[in-house]
């Protein structure tokens, strides 16, 4: 078989590699990714990384699950970081597979560090956040030149559960013509609150996205003044993205997915056909010298 030239990283013992699996619709890993599930020997993976992708893992990979779920309690930080070390220094390939890109509000930046102080080599892979991953499934550009000429990325949740309260509202209300908010629906209704009372209008529109990407994708649109009621009404859950600005009323124009946002009704192939697709078969005529 002819190759396409493309070389990928040798995963080599010994090593971490904190990879970013994207939001969850499995055709939006990088193949860095893809590579790094084919060669480690150890995953540890957090709750937003979806079952479909833990599927691409080697399959005699170990799997450590690192994430809150069903209610269980979260793992400390400090400890899936040191977990991180030690599974190195037993000679492992380990992969530290999380949610979306490991450096936007996934703590990479912690484990990264931690991995520093203890000389473990290491790689990063950047992933497809969900704040705009999301918003590109919902139809909403997150700049559009007729609207921002930039985009801030805020999270409403801190270490702690609570809001952060080292944000400067009134900055961003005033600053921030677009917002794409993480962790937002515990609080969404003190940030509206906080952003209306620093100059931001009620009735600009907010979209917020659940699930993005997956096929339990759900789409909510509503304005700062009311998304927290119409939230509570709709029962949407997290994991969800929450999208503040005239960027969100393009969707009316550019919603590419379907009328009603349903992932599943899109027809499929499966993976390997799509792999035979980019393989380019090997040429009958050339010579073996
Ligand atoms: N590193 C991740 C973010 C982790 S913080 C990234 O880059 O995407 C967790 C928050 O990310 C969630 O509370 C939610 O706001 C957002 N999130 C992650 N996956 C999501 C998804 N599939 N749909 C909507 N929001 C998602």
């Amino acid at each position: 078989m002819t190759t396409l030239g493309l070389d990928f990283p040798v995963f080599e013992p010994g090593w971490v590699w904190l990879v970013g699996a994207g939001p969850g619709d499995p055709g939006l890993l990088t193949l860095h990714a893809v590579n790094a599930m084919q060669q480690a020997d150890i995953v540890v993976y957090d709750a937003l990384v979806d079952d479909r992708i833990l599927n691409l893992l080697r399959s005699d990979a170990k799997r450590v699950y690192a994430g809150k779920r069903g209610g269980r309690p979260s793992s400390k930080q400090t400890d899936i970081s040191l977990q991180l070390v030690d599974y190195a220094k037993q000679g492992l390939r380990v992969l530290r597979l999380k949610g979306g890109d490991p450096f936007v509000f996934g703590r990479g930046g912690e484990e990264g560090l931690t991995l520093v102080q203890h000389n473990v080599p290491f790689r990063v892979v950047p992933g497809i956040t969900a704040g705009i991953a999301g918003a590109a499934y919902a139809g909403i550009p997150t700049t559009h030149r007729d609207c921002n000429s930039s985009v801030t990325f805020v999270t409403g949740h801190g270490s702690s559960g609570e809001m952060p309260d080292n944000i400067n509202w009134a900055a961003l209300a005033k600053g921030a013509p677009v917002l794409v908010m993480y962790m937002a629906m515990k609080h969404l209704r003190r940030i509206s609150s906080e952003l209306m009372a620093n100059g931001r209008s009620g009735d600009e529109p907010l979209a917020v996205i659940n699930q993005a990407t997956t096929p339990n994708q759900g789409i909510l649109i509503s304005t700062l003044a009311n998304a927290a009621d119409d939230v509570e009404k709709a029962g949407v859950e997290p994991p969800a993205v929450c999208i503040l600005g005239k960027v969100v009323d393009l969707r009316d124009r550019l919603n590419w997915l379907s009328p009603q946002d349903d992932v599943k009704a899109v027809r499929h192939v499966p993976f390997e056909q799509v792999l035979d697709l980019i393989t380019v078969p090997s040429d009958p005529t050339a010579s073996n010298s």
